[in-house]
């Protein structure tokens, strides 16, 4: 394979940019190798700069859910440009992704508009903090909640990947107020709670994606709502990635509970940074100018990325292709399963809606340490030979695949010979 030009845009792109990268997921640090650049994508497919044309699994690591281009989300977006960028004043596409976004959870009458999942959740939880009155915060460890300095413990795939524990540059301070448990471990939720009378809310990724696909058992989730309820804390909902991909809304609505909180990010912005975060009434009332919570953003509400975000939302509506993704998922995990039998290799799958992801480990994952007990070096190999065959996926074993609807019978061939042909490389080691 030829990635003469990924190569020489790398080495140049390192002179100026840090790592010649803008976001560290983006490095193949831990699958070892440099990262390829991308020249355009198109529909179910990417294209790098040395002409190498791949099934995209990352899809932004998400946001694209209709594909690259998609026709109607192109038009929308062209046709906001031309009547302006951005006003410093409200739109009316403001109001209508707001709609959208509101009749889409039970338990959202409000949101604001932010500019990534980060923001969504430092002002989701400064917004838990306003309400209770209360200071601490209950994150679990591998639930990424973006880089805020509270959250930058135990988060997940990022940090995972490059082996780091948290991150350098957080004070002590910063995160004495984040107290760590374990997914689907309701004991070590009810252990903080015994110990401190100051926790303002829960935050948690309801299905994960950041430690690879995680679902929540029943009685961890339902048990959080009750103890959340209970104890007069919130229960913060993160939804940046899983938002609008399993089904039209969020998957706490598919787990069985609801959020006082809800984060979104990623599919709502179509491409563009958007993030939200929504309550209802009596909570989003804290928030200036009806409350005494501060947030604000010069670019918030972007008539583009509102634009796109309309769009793809309402794309999504009209192909409500959840049932679709469900199918695909489930024939791609057959095949991920019978390869690894074939070529003896130890391998888990989980699946939620139209995310995706193997683990190299003969232990059910059900929570981070679980997760931490995959061969990165399997994970390695698979990824290049993924690569080679044609298919691009993230490049690391902690973070889901994400389908998109313009995955066909034929680039599901694809993904089936490109699978069977990766595993048959990681069961040869
Ligand atoms: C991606 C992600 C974030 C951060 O969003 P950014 O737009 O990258 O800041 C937060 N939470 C979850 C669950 C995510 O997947």
């Amino acid at each position: 394979m030829n990635t003469k030009n990924s190569e020489k845009l790398y080495k140049k792109g390192c002179e100026n940019l840090v790592g010649a990268v803008n976001s560290p997921v983006r490095a193949f640090a831990s699958v070892g190798g440099n990262p390829l650049f991308i020249d355009k994508a198109k529909g179910a497919y990417i294209k790098d700069v040395d002409g190498n044309k791949y099934i995209d699994l990352v899809l932004s690591y998400g946001p694209m859910i209709l594909g690259h281009r998609n026709k109607k989300v192109e038009k929308a977006v062209t046709k906001a440009i031309k009547k302006g960028t951005s006003f410093g004043a409200s739109t009316n596409a403001e109001i209508k992704l707001a709609k959208i976004v509101c009749d889409a959870f039970p338990g959202m009458d409000k949101v604001r508009f932010v500019n990534s999942g980060t923001e969504a959740v430092l002002s989701a939880i400064r917004l838990a903090r306003a309400h209770t009155g209360k200071d601490k915060i209950i994150k679990f460890s591998g639930c990424y909640h973006g880089h805020m300095d509270a959250m930058l413990v135990a988060a997940g795939s990022g940090l995972a990947t490059l082996s780091l524990p948290g991150s350098k540059g957080v004070p002590a301070q910063s995160v004495e107020n984040t107290l760590i448990a374990e997914y689907n471990n309701l004991e070590s939720v009810k252990a903080h709670f015994d110990k401190h009378d100051d926790i303002a809310g829960v935050i948690l990724e309801p299905v994960t994606g950041n430690m690879g696909v995680v679902q929540p058992t029943d009685d961890f989730i339902k048990g959080l709502r009750a103890l959340t309820k209970e104890k007069n804390a919130l229960l913060i909902c993160d939804e940046v990635m899983t938002g609008f991909r399993s089904k039209f809304g969020g998957a706490q609505e598919l787990v069985g509970v609801e959020a006082d909180i809800t984060c979104l990010g990623k599919v709502i912005g179509g491409g563009f940074p958007v993030g939200a975060y929504g309550a209802r009434n009596e909570i989003m009332e804290n928030v200036a100018p009806l409350g005494g919570m501060y947030q604000a953003g010069t670019l918030s509400g972007n008539p583009i990325a509102m634009a796109a975000g309309i769009s793809t939302l309402t794309e999504l509506k009209n192909q409500n292709p959840y049932e679709k993704f469900n199918t695909v998922a489930e024939k791609l995990e057959e095949v991920l399963l019978s390869s690894a039998k074939k070529y003896g290799v130890d391998l888990k799958v989980n699946r939620f809606g139209s995310m995706i992801n193997p683990f190299f480990t003969n232990k059910e994952v059900t929570n981070f340490a679980d997760a931490q007990t995959s061969d990165t070096d399997k994970f390695a190999k698979f990824f290049w030979a993924m690569i080679e065959n044609g298919v691009f996926l993230p490049p690391s074993q902690f973070e889901a695949w994400f389908l998109s609807t313009t995955i066909t019978i034929k680039e599901l061939k694809k993904l089936e010979e490109a699978i069977d042909k990766s595993m048959l490389v990681v069961g040869s080691l």
